[in-house]
């Protein structure tokens, strides 16, 4: 069984697949509680209803689409993530897994064609007094976890809200081995923080020049522009 918060087909929004129709499967429950996050409904109250796997390749595949994406919370946490996966699989489906990359299963990463990791940044940790700050802290970097998920072709996108993140995410892509304008920097997006266009813009312009000269990808956030935050888009 996997918990399942909602299932629906959109357009990709972010990262390298950016408009690509495909078929969205969202699990619930998170082993962090960002401050921003934009789907509390799967972190800071979890909510979803148990679902066969068979249940749910069914519904993807009634959507008729050749790509699905596997997001949450955090889709790494449940237990039957990679006989979801599996299955998806052997139906031909592209397969995109968005994760925070701080945990993998006790079986291996899932079969995926595309691991989209988003690894959280301290502004990601919510205030003391929501009870979180101690063990979104602790958890939030895996570096080991990281590079086991990169041996599947990925994508690092970090959510940017400040010139101190570009800081941070610098000094951790360095240490994971990425450096600025290498052939690896092309596989790193740089996306600004927000759920508004107006939020968004206000972070555009400056990080726009600096994924430029870094040799990072800019990644807008387009079903905000598109659909506005809107939960099913
Ligand atoms: S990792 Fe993602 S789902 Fe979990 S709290 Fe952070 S933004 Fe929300």
């Amino acid at each position: 069984m996997v918990q399942i918060a909602e299932v629906y087909s959109s357009l990709q929004g972010e990262g390298r697949l950016a408009g690509t129709p495909s078929v969205f499967v969202r699990t619930s429950g998170c082993n962090l509680r960002c401050s921003w996050c934009d789907t509390p409904f799967t972190s800071w109250n979890p909510t979803g209803t148990n679902r066969s796997v068979t249940d749910v390749v069914e519904e993807v595949l009634n959507h008729r689409l050749k790509h699905v994406v596997i997001t949450g919370g955090e889709p790494l946490l449940s237990p039957e993530i990679n006989l979801l996966c599996s299955r998806l699989k052997e139906s031909k489906q592209h397969i995109t897994i968005e994760t925070a990359a701080t945990v993998i299963p006790d079986d291996g990463p899932p079969a995926a064609n595309l691991m989209s990791l988003s690894p959280k940044l301290q502004s990601s940790t919510p205030a003391p007094e929501t009870g979180w700050q101690r063990r979104h802290e602790d958890r939030r970097r895996r570096d080991d976890i990281i590079q086991r998920l990169r041996a599947t072709p990925s994508q690092i996108k970090f959510v940017i809200d400040s010139p101190a993140d570009l800081d941070e995410a610098l000094l951790w892509l360095g240490e994971l081995g990425i450096r600025p304008r290498s052939s690896e920097a092309r596989h790193v997006y740089l996306m600004p923080q927000g759920v508004t266009l107006a939020q968004l813009q206000k972070e555009t312009d400056w990080l726009y020049l600096a994924c430029e000269s870094l040799g990072f990808q800019f990644c807008q956030r387009h079903h905000i522009s598109w659909f506005g935050n809107t939960r099913g888009t």
